[in-house]
């Protein structure tokens, strides 16, 4: 932050005090940026030599309408994603709408009745609730008589092995593992956490199939779920590996078998992947899956300055400022609804979108208690993109995510950071 870059925070809004302030804590993590850079470089030629094995050119770029029959595009970036999973094979599509329709693509395509569905680390994020029908919801996997089970975690957040292994039974066809925390203050799960549950699971019976949702933490460390026998990995486009460019689309990489059954299913059977057209999507989809690992390094930075600039003063923050990351969102409790809100309002006005708007808390379809979402995206509802969100409920959590520059993402942070001082909430 040189003398220029102070003037135009102070024409921001930001005071002296807490440049200052700011500037004494992102000095203090230059060394742990730098290994995000260095795995963003790793991810980053993983990424090309997938590119390059499977020759994009040019015309990969051009869309498909009607049908899509013979989309050359779409199909080559299926095979640039499944090499970069290093799995068979993979779908990405725009006509995958989001993660929950990926996950739930992939859960309805591999379970059939009498199937049971087991989570192995504990509730699964709030919007499968309705997609699995712990929450009674029309179309559920309970209406066609797939039943759930789950192991809960131990009391410190992480998986336990024994009852992980106690809620396999006869039925037990999938596993569905969630990387990312979501809306909880468990610890997201490292990838080597995912190797040791899929291990267990598999040594109890090696055919039960292993569905990781990766949603937020593609190229966050330098393998994959998927690199250690997940049979399939789910996420959403506008998060991480759309690098905020893709603007809609899924994917579902893993085992041949797993995806075509998800083929016939997203499509309709006897149809199955050969149809779905690209549409205009391809160059975002394509250009995004090339920026994701740097934009993910992006948000990473700012997850770990927002910890560490909150915790100093005394907010509690999942992770802990000095924690290993396995995700990009940033758990920071208020303890009380201003709070929330405040943080909220300070990264909507940091947006270069809609910054002139407040956010209000509504009830979100799939959520079960008031959320409150500030996003000035240029995607809208893209995650990857700086934007912050949380139930308006105890403890009153804001989950912080993206910033796909680090330059935006600082600015930010220290903008919700100004505006818990402004309105007395902080004192410094
Ligand atoms: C975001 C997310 C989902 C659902 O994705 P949407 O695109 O919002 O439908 C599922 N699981 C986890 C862990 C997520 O972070």
């Amino acid at each position: 932050m040189n003398e220029v870059s102070k003037q135009l925070y102070r024409e921001l809004g930001i005071s002296d005090k807490v440049i200052e302030i700011s500037k004494d804590v992102l000095e203090s993590l230059d060394d742990r940026f730098r290994k995000i850079d260095d795995n963003a470089d790793y991810c980053t030629l993983k990424v090309l030599k997938a590119f390059q094995k499977n020759n994009v050119n040019e015309s990969c770029l051009m869309g498909t309408t009607g049908y899509g029959y013979n989309d050359l595009g779409r199909e080559t970036l299926e095979k640039v994603y499944a090499d970069y999973f290093h799995t068979e094979d993979c779908l990405v599509r725009p006509q995958i709408t989001c993660g929950t329709h990926a996950l739930a693509l992939a859960l309805m395509s591999n379970l059939r009745p009498g199937d049971e569905l087991m989570s192995a680390v504990g509730k699964p994020y709030d919007t499968l609730e309705e997609v699995i029908g712990i929450r009674p919801s029309t179309g559920s996997l309970a209406e066609y008589g797939i039943t759930y089970a789950q192991a809960d975690l131990n009391e410190d957040g992480t998986p336990n092995f024994e009852n992980i292994r106690n809620a396999i039974n006869d039925k037990t066809k999938l596993v569905t593992i969630q990387r990312s925390k979501g809306y909880q203050t468990r610890p997201s799960l490292s990838v080597d956490t995912i190797a040791e549950i899929i291990k267990t699971v598999k040594a109890v019976r090696k055919d039960i199939i292993c569905m990781v949702d990766n949603c937020y933490g593609e190229f966050v460390e330098p393998y994959e779920p998927s690199d250690f026998g997940a049979d399939m990995v789910v996420g959403s486009l506008i998060k991480n590996p759309g690098g905020g460019l893709a603007q809609v689309g899924g994917y579902i990489a893993g085992t041949k078998e797993c995806i075509e059954k998800c083929s016939y299913r997203l499509t309709a059977p006897g149809l199955g992947r050969e149809v779905g057209p690209s549409l205009e999507a391809l160059p975002r989809m394509y250009q995004g899956f090339f920026m994701g690992p740097t934009v993910t390094a992006s948000a990473l930075k700012s997850a770990i300055f927002a910890a560490n600039l909150f915790e100093k003063f005394g907010y509690e923050s999942f992770p802990s400022g000095s924690e290993e990351r396995h995700d990009i969102i940033q758990a920071i409790t208020f303890g009380k609804p201003e709070g929330l809100i405040a943080f909220c309002e300070g990264i909507q006005a940091a947006a270069p979108v809609d910054s002139s708007f407040a956010p209000e808390p509504w009830d979100m379809p799939g959520y079960d208690s008031k959320v409150i979402m500030a996003a000035g995206a240029f995607v809208s509802g893209s995650s990857i993109e700086l934007s912050a969100d949380g139930p308006l409920r105890e403890p009153y959590t804001a989950y912080f995510q993206g910033g796909i520059t680090w330059s935006h993402g600082k600015f930010g942070i220290i903008k919700a950071f100004q505006t818990l001082v402004d309105k007395g909430l902080i004192l410094c």
